[in-house]
């Protein structure tokens, strides 16, 4: 965006640090996504912030793969998440895993055991939980809280070599059982698990714990601004102890606020859920809040990218409206969508004093909203066309600026026509609206001097193309379900997805590209799905073309 804004809180300290020389200047940021999930959209809200950052002060950004739980990890995350990233339209630096590190977090474990910093404990997880005290109340140590250095080292390479099942030892680091930060007494640093890794395979049957490795991992790269998110400032002290005792580079974490939107979940083991159990077709179900479901969905990366800048970077909480992010959206597919015409629910409209059999073609502009212009398309034209349904009134009312008996109305890219006559179906629907037209009138050389209020958009019946239409609504019914009672799938909206079956469309739109955004024009902004082949088109509406929902807040 070009618009002036203040530095975040993010940006001033790092100004300060570039000011006062630290780390010679030197900006290089990470994104740590743990390849359990496919990203949201809170994950592109840390995407633009720790690629935004480093951007702006001539920094670099490494993508960094937390994947220190082999159970849940897989390399199909990991594909996803490299693609989500570029389509953000972001370079890293570097790519890199924690798991590259596991030796070198093993030589760290053993520096604090030597250090009497750091002892195995064959404690069960509840006999540890129980040994923690309470906020109020310290902590007691487990009985091998005094096992000597050697005894340690040993024990430690035994649970390293296999020599003991999942669960039978910990490593925990010794520091202080009465600290009022929970999170400084002797936390976990490894547990045995024996489990196949994504990248290393069977060769560790011991994974460092995640205050461990990602402080650890950052050091190793010489992070200077370790970003992550509010439910991590218990962690910090912990962050930095372990880089002050182990006397490696000094990365320095800052905590910023999740992002929220309402009507939908954000964290992946929800999202995984609802993908298990068939909620939604998949992780990139255009109603997910995924990455993938947004770009299926239609979403540029650019609007993606203006959400996150315009909703700022925060140090408390709160819900950002989902409409904030639709705002973002069509601000950008005003400026790039093509636009074109398509019938949802038709009616045919004749018009008789157009020569029979006859037809021409007419020229659209792709997009009049574009500043250079951007090309124009061929539209047929026929005596007869498919028009919306809800554009013609029987017994208009005043305002009523379309179509009914005796009134005018301008055909896109067309010719305007007067409705003189229609005919009704036994059940009193109308099925065909009779009008003239106007020949003088022609879109761009209009001489007819006949001015119009209303104009709508139609498809030539004889040229008309079909396309299966999927119009979506929120996924959930209430605005935070996750902070509902019961299960937070009691909420799921079971109308999120409507199927129009056969909509005409013009033949333009059989060279529809995929990826690209199309203005249906009245009805949305639509774009092709991926389920879409040349013998059955499907489109996606991405968008409404105001938003229905303030609308009808509006109205109550
Ligand atoms: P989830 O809770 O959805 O499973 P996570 O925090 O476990 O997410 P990670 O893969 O560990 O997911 O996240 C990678 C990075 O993205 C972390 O730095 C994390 O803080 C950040 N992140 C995750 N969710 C959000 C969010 N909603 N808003 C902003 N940043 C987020
Ligand atoms: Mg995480």
């Amino acid at each position: 965006m070009s618009e002036e804004r203040s530095l975040n809180f993010i940006e001033e300290i790092i100004e300060d640090d570039i000011r006062s020389g630290k780390n010679d200047g030197r900006v290089l940021t990470r994104f740590p996504p743990e390849p359990n999930g496919y990203l949201h959209i809170g994950h592109a809200k840390s995407i633009c912030l720790n690629f935004g950052l480093a951007q702006k002060y001539n920094g670099k950004t490494n993508l960094r793969f937390d994947d220190t739980n082999p159970a849940t990890e897989d390399t199909e995350y990991v594909d996803s998440i490299r693609q989500d990233i570029h389509w953000l339209g972001f370079e890293w630096d570097k790519e890199l895993y924690s798991s590259d590190y596991f030796d070198q977090m093993y030589a760290f474990a053993q520096m604090l055991i030597g250090k009497g910093l750091a002892y195995v404990d064959d404690s069960t997880a509840e006999e540890i939980a129980a040994a923690k005290g309470t906020p109020t109340e310290p902590g007691t140590p487990t009985p091998n809280r005094s096992r000597s250095a050697e005894e340690n080292l040993q024990l430690f390479q035994e649970m390293k070599e296999g020599k003991y099942p999942d669960g039978a030892k910990v490593l925990r680091a010794k520091i202080d059982l009465a600290s009022p930060n929970m999170h400084m007494r002797d936390p976990l640093m490894y547990r045995i698990r024996h489990a196949h890794h994504h990248r290393t395979g069977n060769d560790w049957c011991i994974y460092p714990m995640y205050d461990f490795a990602h402080g650890q991992s950052d050091s190793i790269e010489k992070i200077t601004h370790s970003v992550c998110t509010l439910e991590f400032i218990p962690h910090r002290p912990l962050y930095e102890w372990f880089i002050e005792q182990l006397e490696i580079f000094p990365s320095k974490q800052y905590e910023f606020a999740r992002l929220n939107l309402n009507y939908t979940v954000m964290s992946k083991r929800k999202l995984l859920q609802l993908v298990n159990e068939n909620h939604v077709t998949g992780w990139d179900d255009p109603r997910m809040p995924t990455i993938s479901g947004l770009r299926r969905r239609g979403f540029t990366p650019l609007s993606i990218r203006n959400f996150c800048e315009r909703i700022g970077v925060a140090k408390r909480e709160n819900i950002i409206e989902y409409s904030l992010l639709e705002f973002c959206l069509r601000e950008d597919l005003n400026k790039s969508a093509w636009r074109r015409m398509a019938v949802l629910d038709p009616i045919k409209l004749i018009i008789t004093n157009y020569p029979e059999g006859k037809s021409e073609i007419l020229n659209g502009e792709n997009n009049p909203e574009a500043e250079d212009g951007d090309g124009s398309r061929e539209i047929p034209f026929s005596a007869e066309l498919w028009i919306e349904r809800e554009d013609f009134m029987e017994e208009a009312p005043k305002k009523f600026f379309r179509l009914g008996p005796g009134l005018s109305v301008r055909l896109k890219n067309a010719y305007i026509v007067k409705c003189h006559d229609f005919r009704k179906d036994e059940n009193g629907n109308v099925t065909e609206v009779h009008c003239t037209y106007i020949p003088e009138s022609k879109s761009g050389s209009d001489t007819s001097g006949v001015s119009v209020k209303g104009t709508i958009h139609w498809v030539s019946v004889g040229h008309a193309k079909t396309a299966e239409i999927r119009l979506y609504d929120r996924l959930f019914q209430v605005e935070d379900p996750s902070s509902e009672e019961g299960d937070f799938k009691n909420y799921i909206n079971p109308q999120s997805l409507k199927i129009i079956p056969n909509v005409f469309i013009e033949p333009d739109l059989t060279h529809a590209i995929p990826g690209k955004g199309y203005q249906f024009i009245r009805k949305g902004y639509f774009t092709l799905d991926t389920d879409s082949t040349p013998e059955k088109l499907v489109f996606n509406r991405t968008a409404t073309l105001k938003d229905a929902w303030a609308k009808e807040v509006k109205k109550n």
